[in-house]
């Protein structure tokens, strides 16, 4: 890709205004919301886009914002979303610097509060430049962080209402030195599904088990016999994780009653449909045929939460030349590993082409990944962020 030369990089002018959309970010920083409860955090975006003279729609999906800003020619009738999720997480800060949250038991842990500054900052590039031919939808989301936000916009009418030919947004990613961008061109992160499943027996006396159908000890037998699913059924190249991650029964206070009930609760991580189902099913058979062979009875319920984040090939050559233009082709990977982790802009990608980023912002080193108690977003990485969303438009949206 020809690199674009310093004086002419969207990175380089939004420099220029960093010290403000620093402000904003560690303010935003300071005032966690959780999804759908971002009233203060969706008012203070769209003051701001109001002082750009962004065109704002507010309470699109209970707290989403979306703000227009047209090219200097719209002739080309395209259209693009940008997108930038700005919930917080339910946790306690453990930071001690002035920005640190206000609220206890919120905590800006996943960087959301940087990805709305970037778009921000994308937003106030944009709009003093209009060196682009089309319209550009800003979406900021609620409730990225298990609340579906993105499917609530879209349920919200979102791509009727806006129309997006194409949409990206990306994530910053601690473990990815500053300055690098990673993506690909298929499958970013997977589909996130939760199980339950309830065995229920006939509880008893512990020194007369004979006379009980326990489900504690059918329960380990279905613990052991789902590890088989990813090992004996799925595919050796393929991928899926099953993962029995809490369990409860009986009482740890009573060591001779065994109780009537045991629950589990877990997930399953895949990337295809037909992987997805067949794990669904095999989780299905497991628990029946098992309980019923201990002469105890078995539920399970199976709620698909996000689907996989995939990208289309076309647009993530579109955002790996972009980022390959601004920050060099030896910081960008074009053939990022995907993770098993989920995300909800995979509703946005299955109704729209588009891709998905993540954003190198350092700092993993020091132990602070995302969602922990000391994270804190690099605020060096928002002019890199808002310059690859503004560049994503010019070239989307070309003059
Ligand atoms: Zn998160
Ligand atoms: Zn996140």
């Amino acid at each position: 890709m020809t690199p674009v030369s310093p004086e002419r990089s969207p990175i380089a002018k939004i420099r220029t205004f960093l010290p403000e959309l620093t402000a904003f970010r560690q303010d935003l920083h300071a005032h966690p919301e959780l999804g759908y409860e971002e009233v203060r955090t969706a008012a203070t975006v769209v003051k701001a886009l109001k002082l750009l003279d962004i065109a704002t729609h507010e309470g699109i999906g209970k707290t989403g914002v979306v703000g227009v800003i047209e090219g200097r020619r719209t002739d080309s009738g395209r259209t693009l979303g940008l997108r930038a999720d700005m919930d917080a997480l339910p946790m306690r800060e453990e930071n001690e610097f002035a920005h640190r949250s206000r609220t206890p038991g919120r905590m800006h842990a996943c960087g959301h509060d940087g990805h709305t500054t970037m778009l921000l900052g994308a937003a106030r590039y944009l709009s003093e430049t209009r060196n682009f031919n089309g319209t550009v939808h800003l979406i900021f989301q609620p409730g990225e962080e298990g609340f579906a936000g993105a499917k609530a916009m879209i349920d919200d009418g979102l791509f009727e209402r806006f129309d997006c030919d194409t949409v990206y947004a990306m994530h910053n990613w601690p473990s990815l030195p500053l300055g690098k961008v990673g993506l690909n061109a298929g499958a970013m992160m997977a589909a996130s599904d939760r199980f339950e499943i309830v065995v229920t027996g006939r509880g008893g006396h512990g020194a007369h088990a004979y006379l009980t159908v326990d489900p504690v000890l059918v329960a380990a037998h279905i613990i052991t016999a789902t590890q088989s699913i990813v090992s004996r059924n799925v595919g050796p190249l393929e991928s899926a994780v099953v993962s029995i991650c809490a369990m409860s029964a009986g009482d740890l206070a009573a060591m001779s009653v065994i109780p009537g009930q045991a629950r589990l609760v877990g997930t399953v991580r895949t990337f295809k449909p037909e992987l997805q189902n067949m794990v669904e099913q095999r989780l299905n058979d497991i628990v029946q045929s098992i309980a019923s062979a201990f002469g105890a009875s078995a539920t399970l319920t199976y709620r698909r939460v996000y689907p996989a984040t995939v990208n289309t090939p076309g647009e993530a050559q579109l955002a790996g030349d972009v980022a390959s233009a601004l920050l060099g082709e030896d910081n960008v990977i074009r053939d990022l590993e995907p993770s098993m982790g989920s995300e909800d802009f995979s509703f946005m990608l299955k109704a729209r082409p588009g891709a998905y980023l993540r954003l190198g912002q350092g700092g993993a080193e020091n132990g602070c990944f995302l969602h922990n108690t000391r994270y804190d977003f690099n605020d060096h990485v928002i002019p890199v962020g808002s310059g690859l969303f503004a560049g994503i438009a010019e070239r989307s949206l070309p003059l």
